[in-house]
């Protein structure tokens, strides 16, 4: 099964300006994640937007999944 929260997205280092690539589920998750310059960048997930997102998209490929299922027999 495709779990998008293993996706990952860029984000800029306010410090040094190095991109930082993190995983959906640590922005969900709102991890605290660390530049390798050491400064420490807080992820927000704006109103549970990923979080929702991720459950929005894996209940859409089981569901996906289910189909094929059905198309296999
Ligand atoms: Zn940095």
């Amino acid at each position: 099964m495709i779990d998008i929260s293993k996706q990952t997205v860029n984000l800029t280092c306010p410090e040094c300006k190095r991109s930082i690539s993190v995983s959906l589920r640590q922005v969900a998750d709102e991890l605290l994640v660390k530049c390798t310059c050491g400064q420490g960048i807080q992820l927000k997930d704006s109103n549970g937007t990923n979080r929702k997102g991720i459950h929005d998209v894996n209940k859409s490929f089981k569901d996906l999944e289910n189909a094929f299922k059905k198309l296999g027999r």
